[in-house]
């Protein structure tokens, strides 16, 4: 029952009338449990209060699957505009973002110029930028950008899912490179061709992308609300003495905030993905998919 309510929540993440409802009404069905408002001054205050609890920060302008060159070039302007916003704030943060948000499904030649103009000016300001993972069928080609840009610029990462039967070979290359990682188990719907079925070999693999990558050359990001795991990341970063300046664990905005205030108080460096923004739709039902009891909540919201 849970697994065909994640379905069908997948499946409604990508319905084009409801992303665009989604954008004309603002933030609705309890979205703003996970989405941090809709501007720029909402996203930088909320910045500010986490770096005051010392968190760090990754904002990311919320959109994706662009299909028109206007609003990919629109899109890439508001993520220059986070970035001096960031730096004009003088707060902690990186900026994420998607590949399609840059219209990769126009042409990669536009998505290559919109990543550019954002890169130039994150290295301005000494900003990471991460590239966020989407579905299967994007993975290769965001890689295939990846390696192009970093030959370019060294302030960009992505993220590895640990859900892709391809994903360990992907994290042994990038890593042994020395390329930002953040490790995810993947949120979007994925055939059992080209993705583990079952959660708990998601779950293990898990563990051996993050092993390799907290001993690779590059950065580990250790994203996951999973507290089994993130015990046995601490058991390995001990074990393994793993310098502070080498990892971090990574949650998002609004979920388990007193296991991030715990990790905080224990010393462990944190960062939260706070997204923000209009196109909130596709990002929400990707967190109620992770947990279908979410879905009572937005129900008990909707009728109150
Ligand atoms: C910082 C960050 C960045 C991410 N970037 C990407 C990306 O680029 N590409 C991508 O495919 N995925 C991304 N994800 C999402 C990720 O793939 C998972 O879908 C998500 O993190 C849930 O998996 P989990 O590791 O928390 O483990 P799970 O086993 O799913 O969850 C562990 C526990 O955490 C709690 N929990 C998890 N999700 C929720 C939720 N939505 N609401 C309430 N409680 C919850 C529950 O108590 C659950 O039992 C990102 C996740 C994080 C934390």
């Amino acid at each position: 029952m849970e697994q065909l309510m994640r379905s069908l929540l997948l499946s409604m993440a990508q319905n084009r009338a409801a992303n665009r409802w989604a954008k004309r009404y603002g933030l609705r069905l309890g979205a703003q449990k996970f989405v941090a408002g809709e501007t720029i001054e909402d996203a930088v205050a909320t910045v500010r209060a986490l770096n005051q609890q010392g968190i760090k920060v990754t904002l990311d302008h919320l959109g994706e699957f662009v299909n028109d060159e206007a609003e990919a070039n629109e899109s890439a302007d508001y993520c220059i505009r986070t970035l001096e916003a960031i730096h004009e704030a003088g707060v902690d943060s990186s900026l994420s973002l998607k590949m399609t948000q840059m219209g990769l499904d126009i042409s990669r030649d536009l998505c290559m110029k919109n990543m550019r103009r954002i890169l130039d000016v994150a290295k301005q300001y000494d900003l990471l930028v991460t590239i966020d993972m989407e579905d299967y069928a994007h993975c290769q080609i965001t890689l295939d950008i990846l390696d192009e840009l970093r030959q370019d610029y060294d302030n960009v990462g992505t993220v590895i899912q640990s859900y892709l039967y391809r994903s360990l070979e992907d994290v042994l290359r990038l890593g042994g490179q020395g390329v930002h990682l953040r490790i995810v188990k993947g949120a979007y719907k994925e055939s059992p061709e080209v993705a583990f079925p079952d959660k708990a070999d998601v779950d293990a693999n898990y563990l051996k992308l993050m092993e390799a990558q907290l001993l690779s050359p590059g950065f580990a990001a250790i994203a996951t609300h999973d507290e089994r795991i993130i015990a046995q990341a601490k058991d390995f970063i001990q074990k393994h003495n793993i310098a502070k300046d080498k990892y971090e664990f990574q949650m998002l905005y609004g979920i388990k905030t007193s296991l991030q205030q715990q990790l905080v108080r224990e010393g462990y460096p944190l960062r939260v993905y706070v997204p923000y923004g209009n196109d909130w739709y596709g990002y929400f039902m990707r967190r109620l998919a992770e947990r279908p009891a979410n879905v009572a909540f937005v129900l008990k919201g909707m009728f109150k």
